[in-house]
């Protein structure tokens, strides 16, 4: 196999978003989890995206894992490497975006890397250095009130400053907009400077093609799904890719009960699973019972014995904010979540054992915690569900799975619904 484009990706409903755009793109695409071992057969493709959890772990972990990630792909062939983050900069002062960044370019031999996690699709622009999401500043968004990484200053260069050893440029809208030999000019006189990374500014989908065919030309760029696009667009410019990419609705179908899980307590998904009571049935977890034991587990478990011979249905931790703080008062908020969601996992690999072969998951870290218990290599990119959600068709030795993973805010209110129609 010869990769037109290797990515690393800090978590794994982030690796979908970005395999999602990849494939829509034309480059037909392969999300693993974790580096792949060498046993695993994967399919020809373009692009390959290792997804790791590296997004809130210690900084010299998360470099370890992103360099072992780079090797494998580069030997597959991978000439550029794109370092997928999140496109509203999640990290804190300690990294991981910085040193993540300044290990994969001392190992490229680059001296400047592009940054930006611009993605307009989204309405994530970027703008003299400044991260907007929607109309406002990361600072002002919801982002600021992040339980793990707050965002309180939205000027990249300044926050991107604060986790890396090297000096932050600004590459600014202008030169982006000048075209290609305006940016190649920039970056160098940046570089000369002794500016080891810059961030990009990027407004509209044309910025990210610019910055793509720039980029295409070091050995490493960081950014989120617009900058895959940028790469994407340029890899097809210059020949690359695959024509005409299977159609992802002519795989066959996978068959095999079907069921949702959800531990996100976001208000979307809130929503999302007060629409499916209409079509399937719910059980909504008691948190406290499934911290305390396995009772909230078999009592699940017995909840979908019973009824997922008779179609869908849909096993719930979430809740509201308010009962969200309180369970983390008496619990910890670490302790809590992790032990969520291993109760979500376990409950995930019993409903395997019942047959179900299409799951619909709800939930970042949720997704992450299920993927890994049931021992999932990887997934092709299948039909678009929602933006940034794709139908997931698992590779390797396991029995044939479809799956979804949503990260919280995202699809529409009948997302469970949608999911299901084209889980086939
Ligand atoms: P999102 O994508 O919305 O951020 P995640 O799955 O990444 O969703 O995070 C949700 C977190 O909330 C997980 O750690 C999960 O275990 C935890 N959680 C789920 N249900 C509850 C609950 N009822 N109370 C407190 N925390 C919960």
């Amino acid at each position: 196999m010869t990769l037109s484009l290797g990515c690393i990706a800090d978590d794994y409903t982030g690796a979908s978003d970005l395999a999602n755009t990849l494939t829509r793109q034309g480059l037909r695409t392969v999300q693993t989890i974790g580096v792949p071992a060498d046993a695993l057969i994967l399919p020809e493709v373009d692009a390959v995206v290792v997804s790791l959890k590296s997004r809130s772990i210690a900084a010299a972990s998360a470099v370890e894992k992103s360099r072992a990630a780079a090797a494998w792909l580069r030997g597959r062939g991978a000439a550029h490497l794109l370092f997928k983050i999140c496109s509203t900069f999640d990290s804190t002062d300690q990294g991981n975006i910085g040193p993540v960044l300044e290990a994969l370019r001392a190992d490229a031999g680059d001296a400047i890397v592009l940054v930006t996690p611009a993605f307009p699709e989204t309405g994530r622009s970027v703008y003299q250095g400044h991260l907007f999401v929607g109309a406002v500043l990361l600072h002002e968004s919801p982002l600021k009130d992040h339980p793990l990484n707050p965002m309180r200053d939205s000027n990249l260069v300044r926050v991107l400053g604060r986790q890396s050893h090297c000096k932050i440029g600004l590459l600014a809208l202008a030169t982006v907009a000048a075209g290609g030999d305006a940016v190649r000019a920039r970056l160098a006189v940046l570089a000369a400077e002794g500016c080891g990374a810059a961030i990009a500014d990027a407004v509209f989908e044309r910025d990210l093609e610019t910055l793509g065919a720039v980029a295409l030309h070091h050995g490493v760029s960081v950014g989120a799904s617009g900058l895959g696009l940028g790469l994407a667009r340029a890899l097809r410019a210059s020949g690359r890719g695959t024509p005409r990419p299977a159609a992802p609705d002519a795989e066959p179908a996978i068959g095999g009960a079907a069921a949702c899980l959800a531990g996100s307590c976001s208000q979307a998904t809130l929503l999302q699973i007060a629409r499916a009571e209409a079509a399937m049935p719910v059980l909504r977890l008691d948190p406290d019972r499934l911290i305390a034991g396995a009772g909230g587990i078999k009592r699940a478990i017995a909840f979908a014995a019973e009824r997922i011979g008779e179609g869908p249905l849909l096993i719930a931790s979430s809740t509201t904010p308010d009962l969200v703080a309180a369970l983390q008062a008496r619990h910890g908020r670490d302790a809590a979540g992790h032990a969520i969601e291993q109760a979500l996992a376990e409950i995930a690999a019993a409903l395997v054992g019942l047959g179900v072969r299409r799951l619909v998951i709800a939930g970042g870290e949720t997704s992450g915690a299920v993927v890994d218990r049931l021992g999932l290599a990887g997934f092709m990119v299948g039909a678009e569900i929602a933006a940034g959600v794709p139908v997931l068709r698992s590779v390797g030795p396991a029995p044939g799975m479809l799956l979804a993973l949503k990260s919280g805010n995202f699809g529409g209110p009948d997302f469970f619904s949608d999911a299901l129609r084209l889980m086939r």
